[in-house]
């Protein structure tokens, strides 16, 4: 009796299997998480992963406006030695939106800052959408502030010094 397994999938390039960052199992492309410690699992292959960048809960770091765009910032993280995972945004988990839509860019907490720090640096990290404007009508108003208090100040000493 032929026994035709479909699982006879030919591995070509050393992408085709998985592997824990963390703990080095090897898994196979249907899993996503670590089998034996949780961590989010990368391709095989990348073994420029810093083990001391794979501590900690996961915390957003960047976002992508697209899927492309978040492993555009993933590939940048791995040269760092960072792994990471995309995963949809929250929110935009609707049918129109499974081929698109914008990405978070998760790394473990330990590899936090060493992210954040990289993606400044390289001016890869949209911020998420926050308003800008009232940054600087802020800014105005504290300037302003400061302008008035002190002319109050001057004015309280030369009343004093009188
Ligand atoms: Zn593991």
């Amino acid at each position: 009796m032929p026994g035709g397994s479909p699982t006879a999938v030919s591995q070509k390039s050393p992408s085709s299997s998985l592997s824990c960052p963390r703990c080095g199992l090897e898994h196979g492309l249907e899993e996503r998480f670590c089998s034996a410690c949780g961590f989010p699992l990368v391709y095989k292959g990348f073994e420029r992963i810093d083990p001391q960048y794979t501590r900690g809960e996961l915390v957003r770091v960047a976002g992508g406006r697209n899927q492309a765009e978040a492993e555009l910032i993933q590939n940048l993280l791995l040269e760092e030695g960072i792994p990471s995972i995309v995963r949809r945004t929250a929110g935009f988990d609707v049918p129109d939106y499974l081929a698109g839509g914008p990405r978070d860019v998760l790394v473990a907490e330990s590899a936090a800052e060493a992210a954040h720090q990289m993606l400044l640096d390289t001016d890869l990290a949209p911020p998420e959408r926050t308003a800008d404007t009232p940054a600087s009508a802020l800014r105005t108003a504290a300037v302003t502030a400061a302008i008035v208090a002190l002319a109050i100040l001057v004015v309280y000493l030369l009343w004093l010094a009188a």
